[in-house]
């Protein structure tokens, strides 16, 4: 097992990780920016490192920075988290030519799943089920282009194979629109992600995002930990995850989990991952694959007992794979809702003082929060504050304990999101469970 891990991320993940090397008997050394000093996880460090200034690029993304961090604190091992460089294939590859592990998956497989056209073809090889689409990045024939989509039907999706966060991609509902919609979309790919790419993909007008989390150890033994439902979204990003998806049946949960596993074996894949699907009308379509751990991984935690940030850490350290797909059994329901510093109607971040944290408890309650008492959350960053997931022996239970959590707890001195997540908890098609990823901007456009 490793002796000290460098953690190279910030606020709650941080944290998670931190609490992790802990229980495993890890020395931890926090990096951080100079507006992050007074970080939860800087505190209870081992050893701490300033980085860089409060802009990400020159603190959390400074790979030179980071790895003379993990040089001069002679370090072993350094744990990305998600965001930042934790899916940047060459920060990986500078990483193990440094001698340092890095917590996660080989650069190949980093570099495969990060292109979204070369992840989708993957897939296909291995027999995961994708959206009808051009099955490669689109040329300049504008007439070819036409044909694509006259095969595909309107509607349909223009994406950017290096896209991510829920940008580069344009809906399309007729030939008219198309020529230009590509256009637009190419110079936009190349000025977000440095790459002009784009590729087509069948809109599906009411999907669920559904998607499976997988373990492997690098040597082509891989599990699967059953699925979460990540429907409720807006402008793309995730709000409010459970686990397992409504409505999913274990025999669907083994056919899709079995095909992920098998991808996962055939490319070795070493750590956490998830696949994402679209789940519409009984039938699953990857979308792509994150190769790191997510930020809704505690619901998966909550409902199966596996410790995913542990196992990552154990596989990492070449630590014989303890877990069998036997091993994995469904013990409850858990819900995680994201709190952000941000006004619940206009969505505008509220960095600031949190003059006073009450955090909400009883049985089945988790925060995984960095926040405390007079905190300062600084505006530099993204406005997650803290996860609250609650776990029960059935969905109601969850969501019960969930509606109590909500009303618990006090974030005094700044605007969050707790009023959105009080209202969506209570809502009854939420309630019934299964709605699809337009649900929440409807619900929200209706309420203005
Ligand atoms: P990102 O890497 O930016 O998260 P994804 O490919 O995972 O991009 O897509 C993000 C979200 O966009 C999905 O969760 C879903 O809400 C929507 N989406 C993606 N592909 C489609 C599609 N073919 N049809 C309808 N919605 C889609």
């Amino acid at each position: 097992m490793f002796d000290k891990i460098v953690i190279a991320n910030r606020g709650e993940i941080a944290l998670r990780i931190l609490r992790a090397c802990k229980e495993l008997g890890i020395k931890t050394v926090a990096l951080h920016s100079t507006a992050d000093s007074n970080l939860m996880h800087v505190k209870l460090a081992d050893e701490s490192v300033c980085i860089g200034n409060a802009p990400s690029a020159q603190s959390y993304l400074n790979i030179p920075a980071i790895i003379s961090a993990a040089e001069i604190t002679d370090a072993n091992a350094i744990h990305p988290g998600y965001g930042f460089l934790s899916e940047n294939a060459d920060f990986a590859e500078r990483v193990e030519q440094s001698g340092f592990v890095f917590i996660g998956p080989a650069p190949e497989s980093i570099r495969i799943m990060g292109d979204k056209v070369s992840a989708i073809n993957a897939m296909r090889q291995a027999g995961v089920p994708c959206v009808p689409g051009s099955n490669g990045v689109l040329g300049d024939d504008p007439e070819k282009n036409k044909a694509i989509a006259r095969e595909i039907g309107y509607p349909i999706l223009i994406k950017a194979a290096g896209g991510g966060g829920g940008r580069g991609m344009r809906v399309v509902h007729s030939e008219e629109e198309l020529l230009n919609s590509i256009s637009l979309t190419q110079a936009e790919a190349l000025a977000a992600f440095n790459n002009p790419n784009v590729y087509m993909e069948k809109f599906l007008e009411h999907p669920r995002h559904i998607e499976i989390q997988v373990l492997g150890d690098g040597k082509g033994n891989a599990i699967h930990l059953c699925e979460r439902d990540c429907s409720m979204q807006r402008r793309h990003q995730k709000v409010l995850e459970e686990a397992p998806a409504p409505g999913i049946t274990q025999e669907m949960r083994d056919e899709i989990g079995g095909r992920c596993v098998q991808a996962c074996k055939d490319i070795k894949y070493r750590g956490a991952g998830t696949f994402e699907f679209l789940f519409e009308d009984g039938k699953f379509y990857f979308i792509e694959m994150n190769t790191r751990i997510q930020v809704e991984h505690p619901v998966t935690e909550m409902i199966t007992g596996v410790d995913l940030v542990k196992e990552q850490i154990r596989v990492a350290a070449g630590e014989p794979f303890s877990l069998k797909q036997s091993d994995i059994k469904i013990l409850g329901h858990a819900i995680e809702c994201r709190i952000n510093a941000e006004d619940p109607k206009t969505f505008m971040p509220s960095p600031g003082l949190i003059k006073l944290f009450h955090a909400p408890g009883g049985p089945g309650v988790r925060f995984d929060s960095h926040i405390y008492s007079s905190y300062t959350v600084p505006p530099n960053y993204d406005s997650l504050i803290g996860k609250l997931i609650t776990f029960g022996d059935s969905r109601a239970t969850a969501i019960s304990r969930m509606r109590n959590a909500l009303d618990e707890i006090v974030i005094d001195g700044i605007v969050t999101n707790v009023p959105l997540h009080q209202n969506l908890i209570r809502d009854t098609n939420f309630k019934a469970g299964g709605t699809s990823i337009h649900y929440l901007e409807k619900k929200l456009a209706e309420e203005k």
